[in-house]
């Protein structure tokens, strides 16, 4: 059965070959298999499931709007879901952070979404240039791939991918050296050979590029020199986003508000595919239907991000909630790392090892596969193990999925220093 189905798919799949299982069902943070095995999910779809499997309160209202034969697919219609989606938006996320935007539906994906924003700024500004940043990911459709940095993903098309300009993200050359200066540096000078920019996108935490975080300085900076240059400053929130650091956007300890947002993974909360461009209100300059798309309606997400809305981000407490796994998370890899030579990196619910060998990195993955324990890997080098539970994962959850995770490090690592030929 799975040569079948391996020879029906093509090349290109690849979760399913880390995590080999046939999968059936799943709830909360927990993937079953069709043979009833459970699995600890440290995955959450890539940060799609932020409020875990088939949360309980966004499954009933989405079964609730399906037995009302509510709409599914409405274009860009005016439609019940739709108007309550965004005034849920408007009054629970946008007026209480003194946030004023409106908001774009493209189509259904992240990578929809950055097309849009770049395509937004490069016709707002009437430049071409894009400033994105080493270690950068921001999907995998020809614009977004041009601001993507890894060469894997970019091998197919590399000469096609024009109009970018890579900068050196917040630490890529240690912490000595303040990268934003020498951006800066370059754009001051008319012969520093970079041209000026429609705008400039980053994300505040690199989810795919190693779980490198933004300083506020940095961030700042960056937000200055887009100022000063006459650039859009367009934050990526598609992973960063929707509560994983601890707030709902992710830009918003750092006293910058970014000009264009751009939102999808979990912004439907449910795994529904959804996604959001926040623009200001001076930067609406689209025609009508001009960045077009036949998916930008998908009912049943609105229907799920507004009841998300609702329920987790009507007061605090959800945040506080988020915060103190957050700060568990921190403490109990900090604690882990302090007497070995690896490197704790990310922030929020969005953390991880740097064990500095993607050898050690790959066998702990698949080892914690075999003990029921999906984590992933990121970094350039996949040396960096990520751990990115749903935000409404139980605090018990956490801890013993954590430690058990850093006993398997330690076991796997011993072994591979047992056996060096093996490595
Ligand atoms: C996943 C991701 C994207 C692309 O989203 P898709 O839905 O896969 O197209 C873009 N930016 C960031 C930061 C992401 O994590």
């Amino acid at each position: 059965m799975d040569q079948v189905l391996n020879c029906a798919e093509s090349e290109v799949r690849s979760y399913c070959r880390s995590y080999p299982a046939t999968f059936s069902a799943a709830r909360g943070s927990h993937l079953v298999t069709e043979e009833g095995g459970q699995y600890l999910d440290f995955l959450s779809g890539c940060g799609s499931l932020n409020y875990g499997h088939n949360n309980p309160i966004l499954k009933s209202a989405l079964l609730k709007y399906l037995a009302a034969d509510g709409i599914t697919l409405g274009l860009d219609l005016k439609t019940t879901a739709k108007n309550a989606f965004m005034e849920a938006f408007a009054k629970r996320v946008l007026v209480p952070r003194s946030l004023s935007y409106r908001m774009q539906f493209p189509g259904p994906t992240g990578a929809n979404a950055v097309e849009a924003a770049i395509k937004l700024a490069r016709k707002v500004t009437g430049r071409t240039n894009v400033i994105a940043f080493t270690n950068g990911f921001h999907g995998c459709s020809l614009g977004a791939l041009a601001l993507t940095a890894n060469s894997y993903n970019r091998g197919s098309s590399a000469p096609l991918l024009t109009g970018v300009h890579r900068a050196l993200y917040d630490g890529y050359l240690g912490p000595d050296i303040d990268t934003a200066d020498i951006l800066r540096r370059q754009l001051d000078d008319p012969s520093g050979g970079v041209d000026k920019p429609a705008a400039i996108i980053l994300e505040i935490v690199q989810g795919e590029g190693g779980l490198n975080v933004a300083s506020r300085g940095w961030l700042q900076k960056i937000a200055a020199i887009a100022t000063e240059h006459g650039a859009l400053l367009i934050v990526d929130e598609i992973q960063a986003g929707c509560g994983r650091l601890g707030r709902f956007f992710s830009f918003e300890d750092y006293d910058v508000v970014p000009d264009i947002v751009t939102m999808a993974k979990s912004a439907s909360g449910f795994g529904l595919p959804m996604s959001l461009v926040l623009l200001k209100p001076h930067l609406d300059v689209w025609q009508p239907g001009e960045h077009n798309g036949t998916f930008r309606g998908n009912n049943h997400a609105f229907v799920t991000a507004a009841a998300a809305i609702e329920h987790y981000w009507g007061e605090d407490a959800f945040e506080s909630e988020v915060r103190r796994k957050s700060r568990l998370l921190l403490d109990l890899l900090t604690d882990y790392c302090d007497n070995r030579p690896f490197q704790p990196k990310g922030t929020g619910l969005m953390q991880g090892i740097d064990v500095k060998d993607p050898v050690l990195a790959a066998r702990v993955k698949v080892e914690a596969y075999q003990q029921r324990l999906i984590v992933e890997l990121c970094g350039p080098f996949d040396e960096v193990i990520k751990l990115m539970p749903p935000l409404t994962i139980l605090e018990s959850e956490l801890i013993a999925g954590t430690k058990q995770l850093l006993s398997i490090i330690d076991d796997v690592a011993d072994a591979a220093i047992c056996s060096p030929q093996s490595r």
